[in-house]
């Protein structure tokens, strides 16, 4: 199996790459934001319980977020692998998700962490809320919390990766189509 965490603060294009990752390797596509954002549409108690922390640009509770890729990983026994992206934002949640990979003997094949100057993240994410609808895509404050809260809280989870001689750092600026054939070179190399 091909298990891949994409990893990137907001804005890194890790949603667009991970659609063209996806069919190109014919994976399993995890993101814990869509989830949420799709419990909130439906207004189930988790969606209504997630908003709180998503309009602010703070992180959802661990075992929130963990139960919820479990929940997935295990309706979709015959994937040839998954892209996590999103997904894990802590080192609990990255520890969960090794354990989790153990039990199906498919551990985390590579991190590609995506690397975008923090000016042009704010650039993207405020041209992104102009026809994503997302809220939290619209307002500056929440998008500088959001960087934040990466910086502080998920940036570690490299670590997590790099003690396993998993990391790989990838260039983020650029073409769609440039960061894409980066991307590929560090799957297949
Ligand atoms: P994203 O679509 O990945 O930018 O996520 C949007 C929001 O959903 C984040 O700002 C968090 O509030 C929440 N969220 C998504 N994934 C996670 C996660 N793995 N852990 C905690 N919160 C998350």
């Amino acid at each position: 199996m091909l298990n891949i965490v994409l990893f990137g603060p907001p804005g890194a294009g890790k949603g667009t790459q991970a659609a063209r990752l996806l069919e190109k390797y014919k994976l399993v596509h995890l993101s814990t934001g869509d989830i949420l954002r799709s419990e909130l549409k439906s207004q189930t108690k988790l969606g209504l319980e997630a908003k709180k922390y998503m309009d602010k640009g703070e992180l959802v509770p661990d075992q929130v977020v963990i139960g919820m890729i479990e929940g997935k990983i295990d309706s979709t026994p015959s994937a040839k692998g998954f892209i996590f992206d999103g997904f894990p934002r802590t080192k609990a949640q990255a520890k969960a998700l090794d354990e989790m990979l153990a039990k199906k003997k498919s551990p985390i094949t590579m991190m590609l962490a995506l690397e975008v100057e923090k000016d042009e993240l704010i650039k993207r994410l405020l041209l992104r809320g102009k026809d994503s609808g997302r809220a939290d895509d619209q307002d500056r404050s929440v998008i500088e919390n959001r960087i934040k809260v990466y910086d502080n809280e998920t940036s570690p989870v490299k670590d997590f990766y790099d003690a396993q001689k998993k990391y790989k750092g990838i260039n983020g600026m650029g073409s769609i189509d440039e960061i894409f054939d980066r991307l590929c070179k560090a799957i297949d190399s």
